[in-house]
């Protein structure tokens, strides 16, 4: 990393943070709530690095506010955590759109037969660059402390996995994460529920970010259930979210 880079983050990451943000973070984002204080220290100058090296826009003419941006950015960081950071290098911009959105979709089946059609979605990582997220799945997801799903650390997944080269690499973690894959994959055939959603069988790289969303959000169940899944989880972000608070804690001041 260069060095100017370095010291831009540092300075960054020393900065007090801007009036009224912890505020945001305490009352409206359940995560922050479950962080340990260090945890707390680290993820404070993680977003100011986030927030001042990513673009922001809002699709369809969607507004965005400092307090959405402080929202998601939080979310984000929460998976750089204990982590050499590196802030994401492949997303350039993050665009928000005020609910789901429509994007075409091709589809090819076994048989080579391609199908076009248009998806509605409440995000997705380009490997081009672009981030893209519903904001209203982001309230129900993110800010629901009851919720297994979170849209903005299922993306944010996707990011890491095209980064660090995850679910298409051949060690040892990725030989966990696809022998969990071929067993969520056989438990939604045969209908057994499972902690983790079944939109991860559709694929292994869905299965990282699904695997991902479930072990900050409901880790003691993934923990109960897939054991092994969460250990090797835990090895990689270098984090145990069953030890953490609870969010069911009401925020200061609610
Ligand atoms: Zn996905």
């Amino acid at each position: 990393m260069l060095f100017f880079t370095r010291r831009r983050r540092r300075r960054l990451r020393n900065e007090p943070l801007p009036q009224g943000w912890l505020q945001v973070l305490e009352q409206e984002v359940p995560l922050y709530r479950r962080l340990h204080g260090e945890d707390r220290d680290e993820l404070h100058g993680h977003v100011q690095v986030l927030l001042a090296e990513k673009a922001f826009e809002g699709g369809g003419g969607f507004a965005v506010t400092e307090r959405m941006r402080l929202i998601i950015a939080a979310q984000a960081c929460v998976l750089l955590l204990h982590r050499e950071p590196t802030y994401y290098p492949r997303v350039s911009s993050i665009i928000v759109y005020e609910e789901e959105y429509l994007a075409p979709l091709t589809e090819v089946d076994e048989c080579g037969v391609v199908t076009e059609g248009i998806d509605r979605r409440s995000g997705e990582f380009s490997p081009e660059g672009a981030l893209v997220l519903s904001w209203e799945d982001v309230v129900a997801e993110g800010l629901d402390v009851h919720s297994a799903y979170n849209v903005v650390l299922h993306e944010f997944a996707h990011e890491l996995d095209a980064e660090d080269g995850i679910t298409a690499g051949t060690g040892g973690f990725a030989e966990i994460l696809r022998r969990n894959y071929l067993q969520l994959k056989r438990s939604v055939r045969l209908g057994r529920p499972t902690a983790l959603d079944e939109y991860g069988a559709e694929n292994p790289a869905e299965f990282f970010a699904v695997a991902t969303e479930c072990f900050f959000q409901e880790p003691l169940s993934l923990r109960a259930g897939h054991t092994e899944l969460y250990r090797a989880l835990s090895e990689y972000y270098r984090q145990d979210p069953a030890q953490w608070g609870d969010s069911c804690t009401s925020p200061p001041g609610s």
